[in-house]
């Protein structure tokens, strides 16, 4: 490969991140050109280093690394295991822990249900949280979904899959920007849906 190529190749896989369009993506590589021994080094490292350890937990799909599995807060007693919360994705975990409003356990859906972008209920861990609720001896289960029109049918969608599992099901209260997920509302917003959460 030439130097050209090199970067190309980083690009193509930048342009795969959120929010990265092509042009950005090449930028981004070719300025890590300037610099190979330096932030280039420096990537290189810290990629391998990452992609040997972190992983997404098994059971909740949080952030956790290969020495942590299941995640931290699946396996500390003090949470309330009366209690699970349905986010889309593991960064409206992070979201919800920094309100430090919510003490009970996770389950990352990783997608939503969207005819529209060829996903359907087979594509999410919906199964995976069907099994949990039916084990693990969950009271209520916390709908912490965006409030676009494709999360709130993966929010119905999930209210009639456990129907006749014994379990409340609830949502957060309105408060969350239309068209955005938890991850990005602010603490105080966030807190304040939680605690005031009405029966779906
Ligand atoms: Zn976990």
């Amino acid at each position: 490969m030439n130097g050209l190529e090199y970067l190309d190749r980083i690009a193509a896989v930048f342009a795969k991140l959120p929010g990265i369009g092509r042009r950005s993506a090449e930028r981004m590589a070719y300025r890590l050109a300037w610099e190979p021994n330096g932030m280039m080094r420096e990537l290189g490292e810290v990629l391998r280093e990452a992609q040997e350890n972190v992983r997404l937990c098994s059971r909740c799909g949080s952030i956790t690394t290969v020495a942590e599995m299941p995640c931290r807060l699946c396996v500390n007693p003090a949470r309330d295991n009366a209690l699970v919360c349905v986010v889309q994705d593991p960064s409206d975990i992070v979201a919800l822990e920094r309100t430090g409003a919510y003490k009970g356990r996770y389950h990352a859906l990783m997608g939503i249900i969207s005819p529209m972008h060829g996903e359907g209920p087979g594509d999410i861990r919906l199964q995976a949280l069907l099994k949990r609720v039916e084990t693990e001896g969950f009271q209520e289960v916390v709908m912490a979904l965006g409030t676009d029109v494709e999360s709130e049918a993966t929010a119905n969608y999930i209210a009639e899959l456990l129907k006749n599992k014994n379990v409340r099901i609830t949502r957060l209260a309105s408060g969350i920007p239309v068209g955005s997920g938890v991850g990005y509302s602010d603490a105080t917003t966030l807190s304040r849906a939680l605690k005031n959460r009405q029966t779906l």
